[in-house]
């Protein structure tokens, strides 16, 4: 079967496969230039097919956020013929009217991650626009198909990406509240970048964790508890609803592209600098080779 969807997660996705939620068969980590990526798996369901990539690795060899190897995954990810990404990642809500449980599909991104958001280090191909950040048309797939789950959805959010693992301080929370975001998160960037660059549509949905810690008290942390803002039965439930409904959504939206009902903008992002220079139809000749050491 011809696949074309992939899913990046954390660690949530592969506890789903283990479980039985998802069914496939495991591909292991693929080779590139810019290092080995993360594990892939190859999942199935009724009428179509995707790849999932827990981002992190798994159990005890887990990778931290600001290690995450984004250029391999991604490069590994177009290598198979991926054309459609669809990233899950928790978040914590900078904006108060947005609550434990709820799922932000995200519509723009505060970089705060310093990491490296290009494959074109030393060429003219970087230059690109960022408006829209995220694919319009598959965010619009994602958003119904989570709607149509009755889960709570806001359709559009910012958010800060920061690089963790540590959690953010409160005045670090304040002035990202200040600056527009919505949610803070270690994830998408920067992935979302990368994507545009290789063409490739890109979505992403930030699952609220917790409450951003801004020293008001407005909802504490839960003592004891990593991630924090549980501090009520109703939040538990509301977030195993949110993580239940990634294996579904994810694939609607593989079901929904096994069919397409028309092109998408990203598949030609890099076609203004294919009117300016003469760019081989591999995209891998467009890529900047990491130098020795990196
Ligand atoms: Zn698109």
């Amino acid at each position: 079967m011809n696949v074309s969807v992939a899913c990046i997660a954390g660690e949530d996705v592969y506890r789903q496969w283990q479980a039985g939620k998802m069914t496939g068969q495991t591909l292991g980590p693929r080779s590139t230039p810019f290092g080995p990526s993360a594990e892939i798996f190859q999942a199935e369901c009724d009428q179509a097919a995707y790849y999932l990539l827990p981002r992190h690795g798994l159990g005890m060899a887990k990778t931290s956020p600001g290690r995450v190897n984004h250029k391999a995954n991604l490069y590994a990810l177009k290598e198979l013929g991926v054309r459609v990404i669809l990233a899950w990642g928790p978040g914590a809500a900078v904006r108060h009217s947005i609550a434990v449980g709820d799922m932000v599909i995200l519509s723009d991104v505060i970089d705060w991650t310093g990491h490296s958001s290009t494959f074109f280090e030393d060429s003219p191909l970087g230059f690109l626009r960022q408006m829209p950040v995220f694919c319009p048309n598959l965010s619009q797939a994602v958003h119904q198909a989570v709607s149509e789950r009755k889960l709570s959805c806001h359709g559009a959010g910012t958010a800060a990406v920061m690089t963790g693992p540590r959690f953010e301080t409160p005045a670090e929370v304040r002035m990202l509240g200040t600056m527009g975001a919505d949610v803070v998160t270690h994830y998408f960037a920067p992935d979302v970048f990368l994507a545009k660059e290789l063409e490739m549509c890109y979505a992403a949905v930030c699952y609220v964790v917790n409450y951003a810690e801004t020293g008001s008290r407005h909802r504490p942390f839960a003592t004891g508890d990593l991630f924090g803002g549980l501090t009520q039965r109703t939040d538990v439930q509301r977030l195993a609803a949110s993580l239940s409904a990634m294996g579904p959504v994810v694939e609607a939206v593989a079901r929904r592209v096994a069919q397409p009902k028309g092109d998408c903008e990203c598949f030609h992002t890099m076609d203004v600098f294919r009117k300016r220079f003469p760019l081989s139809e591999d995209w891998r000749a467009w890529l900047t080779p990491p130098r020795r050491g990196e």
